[in-house]
């Protein structure tokens, strides 16, 4: 039997901060088994499914006997709690993430802002109803904020309205970039009340009359996510199926900085993805008579990487110890999203040039996680956002419009 410092040895050997030591054995061994379905089922046909823009079959239903949600495991000394612990939830994203961040993305606006749409905008009725169906994957779902027309503004600009008739709301307006949206079952959908203009949260059936919802092509990143167009044409939802505790963007904005911290932790993960893959090539590629990897100036390369790598970690792990204390503190959370991206950034690019031509074909894994670097900077309030967050704490000027 292996002990605990062999096994994380094992599964995170590039952790030099050690920081995956303050995971519990059973936390460890959620991870482990998360490790052994992504290598065992989804390795061999990774970049083909990126290259194709599919997504592998079952891989959805297979998260869901992870129990990486509510297995007794992940509660052990942890009585009370209704979420897994914020380290687990750092090393649970970073590992997806590392894999691959196209599979880490779906499964977590499914698990992130999804399932906390339904956790801390649902009543008890609704959380009865729901959160332990969407928890172990019996009910999927995903989260439709951004509208055509208002991204980043879109607190400011949300157009899709919803009109109270008695008991029914109608909703009309149109949606995009909704992650998984043409497979998710129920689908919180944001909308602004037209009679007090706040916004409120509508839970949404895919297959309702007046909901169509397309998949947005040719994109060059996170190529597996089926991003989705949707426009809501008089679709009507019971009063009894509204979020009931979202009626502001304070309580939206509750949603997206816990699960803003989440992407930080992707990135990171996608820094070590990046990595792992320079050094695969680098170790079996020879020029000049010498394996790249004895070249100074690729060693250069992959240490800029590893220190990226090192430094995100550190920032995610003081980010969790911050959270876990129950804050939130929205400059923290804006400064991992922010720098970890940016890191990620130069660390695919330094790890795209250190593959040489091979490191732009998909076929070899570097490609994919350069590509997807681009998402990651926009996605969950872009670069620019998330600097005018730090910059207002720093001057007490909203440089927004
Ligand atoms: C892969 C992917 C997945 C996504 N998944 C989802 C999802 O599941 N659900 C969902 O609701 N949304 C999702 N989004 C939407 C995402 O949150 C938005 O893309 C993001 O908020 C930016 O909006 P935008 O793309 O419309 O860019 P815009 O808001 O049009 O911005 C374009 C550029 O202008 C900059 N900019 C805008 N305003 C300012 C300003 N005041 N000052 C300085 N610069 C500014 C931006 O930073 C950006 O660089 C996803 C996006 C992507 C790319």
């Amino acid at each position: 039997m292996a002990t605990k410092e062999e096994r994380l040895k094992k599964l995170f050997p590039e952790d030099v901060l050690r920081i995956s030591e303050d995971l519990s054995e059973g936390e460890l061994t959620i991870l482990e088994n998360l490790y052994e379905l992504l290598e065992s089922k989804y390795r061999k046909d990774l970049n083909t499914h990126w290259s194709n823009c599919t997504v592998p079959e079952g891989f959805f239903e297979d998260m869901g006997t992870l129990e990486y949600k509510y297995s007794p495991l992940l509660y052990e000394g942890r009585e009370g709690a209704d979420t897994p612990s914020l380290i687990f939830q750092f090393f649970f994203a970073y590992t997806m993430a590392r894999f691959d961040p196209s599979l880490a993305t779906l499964n977590g606006v499914h698990s992130g802002l999804g399932f906390y749409s339904f956790l801390y905008g649902g009543d008890d009725a609704q959380k009865e109803k729901y959160i332990k169906k969407l928890a172990n994957h019996e009910l999927r779902t995903c989260f439709a904020l951004t509208e055509p027309d208002h991204g980043s503004d879109v607190a400011w600009g949300l157009q899709t309205t919803a009109r109270r008739e008695g008991d029914k709301w109608i909703i009309n307006g149109a949606k995009r970039w909704i992650g998984g949206a043409n497979v998710a079952d129920v689908i919180p959908v944001y909308a602004r009340d037209v009679e007090t203009g706040k916004p409120k949260a509508f839970i949404v059936r895919r297959d309702q009359p007046g909901v169509e919802v397309s998949v947005i092509q040719n994109k060059i990143a996170l190529r597996i996510v089926p991003n989705c167009d949707i426009t809501l044409t008089d679709v009507v939802v019971e009063e009894s199926e509204r979020l009931q505790k979202i009626n502001s963007f304070k309580d939206i904005a509750r949603i997206l900085y816990t699960t803003r911290a989440g992407v930080s932790f992707m990135a990171t993960g996608a820094i070590a993805g990046a990595l792992e893959a320079t050094l695969k090539y680098v170790n079996g590629r020879t020029q000049f008579g010498k394996k790249l990897s004895q070249f100074q100036l690729t060693q250069q390369k992959l240490a800029k990487m590893k220190s990226n790598l090192t430094t995100a970690m550190a920032l995610c792990a003081s980010i969790v110890r911050l959270q876990e204390k129950g804050d939130y503190n929205e400059v923290a959370t804006s400064i991992g999203k922010l720098n970890n991206a940016e890191m990620l950034r130069e660390a695919v690019a330094l790890g795209r040039s250190a593959c040489g031509g091979n490191g732009i074909v998909a076929d070899y894994d570097i490609a994919r996680f350069f590509a997807d670097a681009e998402a990651i900077y926009t996605y969950e309030g872009t670069h620019e956002m998330n600097s005018l967050i730090v910059g207002r704490s720093l001057t007490g000027e909203a440089a927004f419009n």
